[in-house]
């Protein structure tokens, strides 16, 4: 016998989770275009929306707690003040009732009093640890949600501002912290179940969480994505959406590639390869709350609704040559540790990696030649003079004996990724690549291909990226949606 569903599994059934990041809400423009498309969703169907500071501030604010950090007095009250004028600009146009400006007001006056106190107090002792930190750049998201809520209420759909340090539980990893999902599951179901059951829409502060003894943490900068993603998967929403001011996963970077497509359909795998390789539409971490429900996730652009976007689904849809997307990543460095005498050195792959690990340096693309002559590897530009710094300590005593040769680096390089999950048992790939590479002279300093196959990666000059991407554009027909 089929039960009938219970009002509340149809309501979790239909549950979406929207966000809207920085540009999105970035004047009382934007914020209206976004307060409509959260209201016309939630007069369907049960929503929670997540917001992202209005464009800039998060920014600007960081930038004020580093200058009180060196002592300058004035950085509070001068942030605090242009952060009033901005809000209650947008507060002015987009709220017309009177009541609902005050308690808005009100709010924003509450956050704004804290900020100024947190850079008084960092100026006063000089000093800016990871937590004050936090709880200044939380403040943008603080203030952006009581607004837009306002301005939702406005059309006619309650809507209530909620700050997540009520519903996501983290670590206590300031600046980069971890959700404890049980917990935020518990604390988001008590807190937002029973404004959806009276059809409020809560609206959310996305970046931050709370520790579990109750210290405000930020997820890391962009971070409003994993916030909307942790709460769909917490409140076992039945799709989250990422309103952003791009029409989707493009097939590559449109300012280089001018015909890139946007793509309908991406695996998760794919859109992580994507997102971890440069491509600026997603953080990284955003897909890892929601895969082991299934949870399809839409990217979309709030400036054009009426576009499709796309769909990030566990298996994506597969397309002919199983190519799916470039992406290339600029501010990166080449360093290599070499010279014929290093097959004798013991274990130098194990100390060149755990010079790396202990520094935290990010590492985009290893390489190594099977003469064994020659490690490469890539890390970003912000890493690499410390990685070399540390790589020339670690081998002093064998660049001394002419054992190792050279640790060198080249920031004048770049990587270009070619995605797709399909890519995997489809023969000639690599191939297609190089041939389409060679035709047009671009030089290949590195390759690699992960195990997973579902990208292989090359090393170019910085000044060949732009060829190198048109050329493999063209090659595997990305530029023409129907192939
Ligand atoms: N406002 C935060 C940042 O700028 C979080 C976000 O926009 O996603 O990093
Ligand atoms: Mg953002």
């Amino acid at each position: 016998m089929v039960l009938p569903r219970s009002p509340l599994d149809k309501m979790k059934a239909q549950l979406q989770v929207m966000k809207f990041g920085g540009t999105s809400v970035g004047d009382a423009a934007c914020i209206a275009r976004t307060a409509q498309i959260i209201a016309k969703a939630a007069r369907s169907r049960p929503c929670i929306a997540v917001v992202s500071a209005m464009s800039g501030v998060t920014n600007r604010l960081i930038d004020a707690a580093k200058r009180a950090a060196e002592g300058d007095t004035e950085a509070g009250a001068a942030i605090v003040a242009a952060l009033r004028t901005q809000h209650d600009s947008a507060l002015a146009s987009l709220v017309s009732n009177d009541d609902a400006r005050k308690a808005v007001r009100e709010k924003m006056d509450d956050v704004l009093a804290e900020g100024r106190r947190l850079c008084d107090g960092t100026a006063l002792l000089r000093e800016l640890t990871p937590r004050t930190l936090d709880a200044i750049s939380s403040l943008g998201e603080r203030l952006s949600a009581p607004l837009v809520a306002a301005a939702v209420s406005e059309l006619g759909v309650p809507s209530e501002s909620v700050e997540a340090t009520e519903l996501i539980v983290t670590d206590a990893y300031h600046g980069g912290a971890e959700p404890l999902m049980d917990l935020t599951r518990a604390k988001s179901e008590a807190r937002l179940r029973p404004l959806l059951a009276k059809e409020i829409t809560p609206l959310v502060t996305g970046f931050i969480g709370a520790s579990e003894d109750g210290k405000l943490t930020t997820l890391g900068r962009g971070g409003s994505d994993y916030s909307a993603t942790i709460l769909g998967a917490a409140m076992d929403a039945a799709e989250v959406i990422i309103w952003t001011d791009v029409d989707g996963v493009l097939t590559a970077d449109p300012r280089l590639v001018p015909d890139a497509q946007t793509i309908p359909e991406i695996s998760y795998r794919e859109a992580a390869e994507l997102a971890y390789f440069g491509a600026k539409v997603l953080h990284p971490k955003t897909l890892n709350p929601v895969v082991q429900a299934a949870i399809p996730v839409w990217i979309r652009n709030s400036f054009a609704p009426e576009r499709p976007g796309t769909k990030i689904t566990p298996h994506g849809r597969s397309i002919g040559g199983g190519v799916k997307a470039l992406t290339a990543i600029r501010d990166v460095a080449l360093i290599s540790v070499g010279g014929p005498g290093i097959v004798g050195v013991p274990d130098v792959v194990g100390r060149t990696f755990s010079t790396t690990a202990e520094l935290r340096a990010n590492v985009l693309l290893i390489s190594q030649s099977s003469s064994q002559n020659d490690i490469c590897f890539i890390v970003s530009s912000a890493d690499a003079a410390k990685t070399v710094e540390a790589l020339r300590k670690e081998f002093a005593h064998d660049l001394a004996h002419h054992k190792v040769e050279h640790i060198t680096v080249d920031p004048n390089i770049a990587i270009v990724a070619v995605v797709g999950e399909n890519m995997r048992g489809t023969p000639g790939i690599a191939g297609k690549t190089f041939n389409a590479l060679g035709r047009e002279n671009v030089n290949l300093i590195a390759i690699a291909q992960g195990s997973s196959e579902s990208n292989i990666s090359f090393v170019v000059e910085e000044k060949a990226v732009k060829s190198a991407l048109l050329t493999t554009h063209r090659e595997f027909g990305l530029h023409n949606p129907a192939s």
